[in-house]
């Protein structure tokens, strides 16, 4: 099976080749590409995207705005100024970028963690606390959750 900073560097390789996500003058603009963490919990997507300030990681969620109506959002998390890949040669960027990437996924997979009861890694939106899924407060900590 490949790592995920195989998987990440194959990924990244195409989007070069096929857009020039390497490129400021060259790459095509808010598009968003997804990549998804395979094999990981529910195999959440995180996107890259080039826009007019360089490239950009982050996730599609969403926010609450009133009540009971959920807002689709993109989160950002990680941001690479076309400045900085400026003065480097087409291998450092390559590079540069796999390794922005790879941060990106890591802090996603850190949004998850695992229950003290069902031992079931889920995130964090599905938790209680910081060590006990909704389902399990109900069933183990006699707590009433209304979502
Ligand atoms: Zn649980």
């Amino acid at each position: 099976m490949k790592s995920i900073k195989e998987k990440v560097t194959d990924w990244v390789l195409d989007r070069i080749h096929d857009t020039r996500l390497d490129s400021e003058k060259l790459s095509l603009k808010n598009h968003f590409f997804y990549f998804k963490i395979e094999g990981f919990c529910d195999e959440p997507e995180i996107f890259l995207v080039a826009t007019t300030f360089g490239l950009e990681w982050g996730y599609n969620t969403f926010i609450w705005d009133g009540p009971s109506i959920p807002l689709p959002t993109k989160k950002l998390t990680r941001k690479l100024p076309w400045g900085t890949l400026k003065s480097m040669n087409r291998e450092q960027k390559k590079e540069k970028i796999i390794n922005e990437m790879v941060k990106a996924v890591t802090s996603k997979k850190r949004e998850y963690r695992r229950c003290q009861y069902c031992n079931k890694k889920m995130h964090l939106n599905g938790f209680y606390d910081n060590k006990t899924c909704s389902a399990c407060a109900e069933k183990h900590l006699g707590i009433y959750i209304v979502y």
